[in-house]
């Protein structure tokens, strides 16, 4: 066993705090990583508070991962010591139901391996990248290609494929206006993935501040989504939605944005129950809602590589390991700009 440093959840109230655990040693298949950088995603608040009531503790979140291979089995073949890697949101899935088959391992029939809250049906924990080090078959390694700034890539071993995997889903491209909701995490990352996909890309956002930012980040237009007059100039013309708020909030004012026939995709995860929609306004322009979780191996790499080669990494706000309870906190005010990313070497330090 490998001996691990981390930051862990002991329970839904209590800030996270130092933690050593045990890693199994690598396998015949397994790729061993130093992590270097962990974004900090919604989802690791969601999870270390028990906000969607699955949580198995101690909770060690993080599943934006980039790092350093240490050691690797006999069997590897794609990597090598002293190679960077990634590990995102899944270190593990069936591999033998339909949606394995496809690639799709992210909606395995099975359940897959979460990188941290494992199996949430049952079966041992499994801990994230607020931590050293990590173990996981080579098979859901992530190869990087971008040449620097490696803190950067970590978001989109989640925000990045969350966001990717819809927008090609829905063959996002050139002459379509796509809407984007909400500019944090992932609706960062959205607006310039739309963008490098060729799309008029228009911001939805609650915070009047960050209107020039989005507009830097590659949105042509931004919309304060509180103005009734900003929103009704927009009615019925987009092609497409992405809406990554994550909060229950009115769904109507953004379905009577679509053209007919067009799609919202909610990638958002509330923590209690949403309010349902009015029909009448899917039914009387064949509107779709729809939702998406995270992307598979392959199309993680697909996005990873298109994002090496657009330029792409996330805007990041780099902290120490100490600071993710009060990062967290900021994150409930929406004020990220716009993924913070926590620097592994302060893991350490008091
Ligand atoms: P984030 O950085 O906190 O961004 C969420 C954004 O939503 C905020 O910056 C804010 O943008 C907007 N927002 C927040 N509260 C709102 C409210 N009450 N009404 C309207 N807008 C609001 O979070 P994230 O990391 O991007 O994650 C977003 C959500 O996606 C979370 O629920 C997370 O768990 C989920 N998620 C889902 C998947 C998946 O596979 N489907 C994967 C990863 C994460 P503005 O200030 O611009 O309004
Ligand atoms: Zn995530
Ligand atoms: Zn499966």
């Amino acid at each position: 066993m490998i001996d691990v440093q981390g930051y862990a959840a002991l329970d839904p109230s209590k800030p996270l705090a130092p933690f050593s655990f045990q890693r199994r040693t690598p396998g015949e298949r397994d790729v061993q990583i130093e992590i270097l950088f962990c974004g900090v995603c919604h989802s690791d608040l969601h999870t270390a508070r028990n906000e969607w009531h699955n949580t198995l503790y101690p909770s060690v979140p993080g599943h934006e991962i980039v790092g350093r291979v240490t050691a690797i089995g006999q069997a590897v073949t794609n990597f090598k010591v002293g190679d960077i890697a990634g590990v995102g949101c899944l270190v593990d899935s069936c591999r033998h139901c339909a949606s394995c088959g496809e690639g799709l391992e992210q909606y395995c029939e099975k359940g897959f391996t979460g990188t941290y809250n494992g199996p949430v049906f049952g079966g041992e924990n499994t801990f994230g990248g607020y931590s050293d080090s990590i173990v996981v078959d080579e098979k859901y390694v992530l190869r990087i290609k971008h040449p620097d700034n490696l803190a950067a890539v970590a978001p989109l071993l989640c925000a990045g494929i969350t966001t990717y995997s819809p927008l090609r889903q829905w063959k996002v491209g050139p002459g379509q206006k796509v809407g984007v909701v909400g500019l944090g995490g992932l609706g960062h990352m959205a607006v310039k993935i739309a963008k490098a996909m060729g799309a008029h890309v228009v911001l939805f956002t609650t915070s009047p501040d960050k209107k020039e930012d989005a507009l830097r980040l590659g949105a042509a237009e931004v919309v304060i989504s509180k103005n009734k007059e900003e929103m009704a100039a927009h009615a019925s013309s987009l092609d497409f939605i992405l809406n990554t708020v994550a909060a229950p909030h009115d769904l109507d004012a953004l379905l009577a944005l679509l053209k007919r026939d067009a799609t919202m995709t909610l990638v958002g995860a509330p923590a209690t129950p949403h309010p349902s929609p009015s029909v009448f306004n899917l039914i009387f322009k064949r509107r779709r809602l729809a939702g998406s979780l995270i992307g598979g191996i392959a199309e993680t790499q697909e996005m990873l590589d298109f994002c090496a080669e657009h330029g792409i990494v996330a805007d990041i706000e780099m902290i120490r390991m100490q600071d993710i309870n009060e990062a967290y906190e900021r994150m409930l005010k929406s004020d990220v700009k716009y993924r913070f990313v926590i620097d592994m070497a302060t893991l350490q330090q008091r």
